[in-house]
């Protein structure tokens, strides 16, 4: 490990446990993320700029949003200030601000809701801290509701279940329906809806990358590996984020999942037209663009004529699809029944192994000492396989499977506890990279823990945001940023495919 850059904006490891630190009011005021500009807003069906009537707007989407979100609601009444979530934020333990513990972020919308939705906020407001919507409550939401991952850690430990994430992507609604977007989400979700995934890219620039990546295979394995894309009539549909196009070390990831398929002997295919597995219309809690993304999946599953949806590795795109995609665009009764519908990659590359048609051979990953980052959106809001916590142990499960060395973080630091990576929810803009950097400290401190104690070299995940994300910030804190990996990247490591040349074979 290299060792620690002690410049002034970069933080430090905490001890361990987390410590939780000293308030300093204000100290994350001046970090905003770019607005959208028109263009983005207006491809969205928002209005593209501040209307003048924004306050009226504001208010009128606040209450549409209580009285359609019964639980949007609740949230809003039901707080009783116990102060069980303050200290579980990774913005507020990064950057000490107040308004980054959860109780107090949500308060900036609550105020507002008592003013003018209940009898005490509109007649005594001094005595139930409610407060007018002005301008500068408006740009307080816009900055703290964008220091938000809507990792939901903090509803984990509320006694009531109050999930801030949502009361985050409601206030994110309200800015979009008055023409404040963010620039990083609506730019990408317009970017979809032209070309079918969040990078822009071009069928013909898609099948000049997979092309690639086969010939990497090829000069690997000696064996041909397809990746193929638009295939009427393959098996799978495997719906995969962008990222896993181009970026490190996501490519190793699809090149994973390859690998798997091949042993596997099964017929798939990527679509063109769905080339996206993220949805970000969920970071900015718009129903209608979430429901748009999705419905590309259904077409291009009609399209091709596939039996069975597969997902690969990413932590938001499994939440909507394992929790919204029926609602939003099935139903799926034109696929095949007796599979999950949508089925994760790591459901079915573990059904490979345990049944014993992948070729595994674990010594392949002996000089990695690795460990798991379990992803808010998986551990969270989601589930895996059959049984109850699957999204913690299906994982975990695979990379036993995969490599000798594993060694678990901080109990308080995984499953349905981990920490955000820091870039979620929509926060993963180099505008926001110094929130980033403080976002991911409590996690950077529980991953020098097992580096320390047991040597560990790696750690995987299976978010394309965390793989990013942490690739990025991991420099900051003395990692080498080849430290993240994907979960198929250390699957592809281990398998051996029939015809493969092994290095014995070469002896
Ligand atoms: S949802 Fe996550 S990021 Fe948002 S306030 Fe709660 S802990 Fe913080
Ligand atoms: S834990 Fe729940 S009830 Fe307690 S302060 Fe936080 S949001 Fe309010």
């Amino acid at each position: 490990m290299a060792p620690l850059d002690d410049k002034k904006d970069v933080p430090m490891f905490s001890d361990y446990p987390q410590q939780i630190p000293k308030i300093e009011c204000g100290a994350s005021l001046d970090t905003d993320t770019f607005k959208a500009y028109p263009e983005h807003n207006e491809a969205l069906g928002f209005p593209g700029e501040l209307l003048p009537n924004w306050k009226e707007v504001a208010i009128a989407k606040m209450g549409e949003l209580a009285k359609k979100n019964r639980a949007f609601q609740v949230y809003l009444d039901a707080c009783v200030k116990c102060g069980a979530c303050t200290d579980k934020c990774q913005y507020f333990l990064g950057t000490s601000d107040p308004k980054n513990m959860p109780v107090a972020r949500q308060d900036l919308l609550r105020s507002v809701y008592r003013r003018y939705f209940t009898f005490a906020g509109k007649y005594f407001p001094w005595l139930v801290g409610a407060r007018d919507l002005t301008k500068e409550v408006l740009d307080e939401w816009y900055t703290y509701y964008h220091q938000c991952s809507q990792c939901r850690r903090c509803a984990v430990a509320c006694p009531y279940g109050i999930d801030t994430a949502e009361i985050s992507m409601a206030a994110r609604e309200i800015l979009d329906s008055v023409g404040v977007g963010q620039k990083y989400c609506n730019e990408i979700i317009a970017k979809l809806k032209k070309t079918g995934n969040n990078l822009g890219l071009n069928p013909k620039a898609l099948r000049a990358t997979l092309e690639d990546m086969e010939e990497d295979l090829l000069d690997e394995t000696g064996v041909e590996v397809k990746i193929p894309l638009d295939v009427k009539g393959a098996d799978i549909l495997l719906i995969t984020p962008s990222a896993d196009f181009f970026a490190e070390p996501h490519i190793e990831g699809l090149m994973g999942y390859a690998k798997v398929f091949h042993s596997a002997g099964v017929s798939w295919t990527l679509s063109s037209y769905a080339s996206e597995a993220a949805n970000f219309g969920m970071f900015i809690g718009s129903y209608e663009n979430m429901r748009e993304v999705s419905w590309r999946i259904r077409q291009a599953a009609k399209d091709l004529g596939v039996k069975r949806i597969i997902f690969g590795e990413c932590g938001h795109a499994w939440r909507v699809a394992y929790s919204f995609l029926n609602t939003l665009a099935g139903p799926f009764d034109f696929l095949d029944q007796n599979y999950p519908i949508p089925q994760h990659i790591l459901e079915f590359t573990l059904d490979e192994i345990e049944s014993g048609r992948l070729k595994i051979d674990k010594s392949r990953n002996d000089e990695h000492v690795v460990t798991f980052h379990d992803s808010c959106n998986v551990a969270r809001g989601s589930a895996m396989g059959d049984k109850e916590g699957g999204q913690f142990d299906v994982p975990r499960a695979v990379l036993k499977a995969v490599c000798n060395n594993f060694h678990d973080m901080e109990r308080d630091t995984i499953r349905e506890n981990t920490f955000c990576c820091g870039g979620g929810g929509g926060l993963l803009t180099d505008d926001l990279m110094d929130l980033r950097i403080k976002g991911a400290k409590p996690r950077m401190t529980a991953l020098k823990q097992v580096a320390d104690e047991h040597g560990v070299n790696k750690m995987v995940a299976i978010c394309a945001i965390c793989k990013t994300q942490f690739a990025k910030v991991m420099p900051k804190y003395g990692f080498d940023m080849d430290t993240i990996q994907s979960a198929h990247q250390l699957v592809a490591n281990a398998v051996i495919l029939d015809g493969q040349e092994t290095e014995d074979d070469a002896e």
